[in-house]
């Protein structure tokens, strides 16, 4: 793709049947005023929001953010940087509002990766993420969402998974994971599936129970190797949040399915899988809300490098072959979720030759 029709390029719209049953789960009323209500919800969320008006009013364009921005370099287009997108935002305060300024504004605070390496790049720590996740919300709350986001906040809240699967589906997957250990490594692993355990284990349904079933594989052998009793369940077997990305409202709803399933199931510790946004939801809200509880939640890899530290587990770094590997950190990981040295660490034990990308060659 050209980078004149990425420039072009706008999320396909959900129905009005979709955004229609999304509000009344989070008791949104559509106002009737459609794009002439924008501003009015755009002046409240600034008042409620004091960073954000903050924010939009530090920036003195002095673009020091530009040669971070991945979108803008990708398109070169002024508009999708993070400069651009606070000067489209200020025009939504301060300017006329129309379709083509909603347009505008759909187009380009959803193309907006919300990767936060503007705010570590700006002198002031403009965080234009959380002004796209904003704008993004009041779009929303006038009626317009991408068909994909939507869809899958949809899935997430009716079905508990990303992929609208049925729960005996999810339980299958479980049980042929099961049997592929065995057959593959010769080893019988316990896995309880909606049981009471010590602790429930939250993977990412679009990846982990589907393309990216090794993963899974992996949390299911270490947990056994380390004698963790822990349990899966197939009403909330997905720590993916899109709610981030589109509304907070929709994301408390879907983090508080894992609150409640973890209290039903009765455990004491909630472990992470891989998912960088999953996983800055998890921590900054999913975490605090399980303590008010007494039940702890971590991250898988915080599991796998203590295991290592302690030499509970033996890796063979010859099976990796005689590369160099390097880490590229995830946006949300290390952006939204502090998780930075611990792939590092396993990475490292885990191949001959580890490198980091500013390494100079020996
Ligand atoms: S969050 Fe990322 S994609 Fe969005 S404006 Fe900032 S640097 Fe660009
Ligand atoms: S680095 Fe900060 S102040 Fe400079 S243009 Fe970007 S957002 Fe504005």
């Amino acid at each position: 793709m050209g980078s004149a029709s990425i420039n072009e390029y706008r999320h396909e719209k959900a129905s009005p049947d979709l955004i229609e049953r999304l509000h009344s789960r989070v008791s949104i009323r559509l106002s009737g005023q459609g794009i002439n209500g924008f501003r009015e919800l755009l002046r409240r969320r600034l008042r409620e929001n004091r960073n954000l008006a903050i924010s939009l009013s530090l920036c003195m364009g002095c673009g020091a953010c530009l040669t971070v921005c991945p979108a803008y370099l990708a398109t070169h287009n002024i508009k999708n940087s993070p400069l651009g997108r606070i000067a489209l935002a200020r025009s939504l305060v301060r300017g006329s509002i129309n379709e083509n300024s909603i347009n505008e504004a759909y187009t380009y605070f959803w193309q907006c990766l919300t990767c936060r390496r503007c705010a570590w790049a700006c002198p002031f720590g403009v965080d234009v993420a959380d002004i796209s996740r904003t704008i993004r919300s009041l779009l929303y709350e006038i009626g317009l969402a991408p068909n994909y986001v939507a869809g899958v906040i949809n899935n997430l809240e009716s079905m508990g998974n990303f992929l609208g699967l049925p729960e005996d589906v999810i339980k299958e997957v479980i049980l042929s994971v099961v049997d592929q250990i065995k057959h593959e490594k010769g080893v019988n692993v316990k896995v309880k599936v909606n049981e009471p355990a010590y602790a429930m284990l939250l993977p990412s349904a679009c990846a982990d129970y589907t393309v990216a079933v090794n993963t899974l594989k992996g949390y299911i052998l270490l947990l056994n190797e380390l004698g963790i009793d822990f349990t899966l369940s197939t009403r909330v077997p997905d720590i993916t949040n899109y709610g981030l990305f589109m509304d907070e409202r929709h994301m408390r709803l879907i983090a508080e399915r894992i609150v409640e399933e973890s209290r039903r199931l009765g455990v004491k510790l909630v472990i992470a899988g891989e998912c960088g946004h999953g996983w800055r939801v998890f921590k900054n809200y999913v975490v605090p809300r399980l303590k008010e509880y007494g039940i702890e939640g971590t991250h898988i890899l915080y599991i796998a490098a203590d295991a290592i530290r302690r030499g509970l587990i033996k890796l063979d770094a010859l099976v990796n072959g005689d590369l160099t590997y390097m880490y590229m950190d995830p946006c949300h990981y290390a952006r939204g979720g502090d998780l930075v040295k611990e792939p590092r660490f396993i990475l490292s034990n885990t191949v001959m030759r580890y490198a980091e990308l500013n390494d100079k060659p020996n």
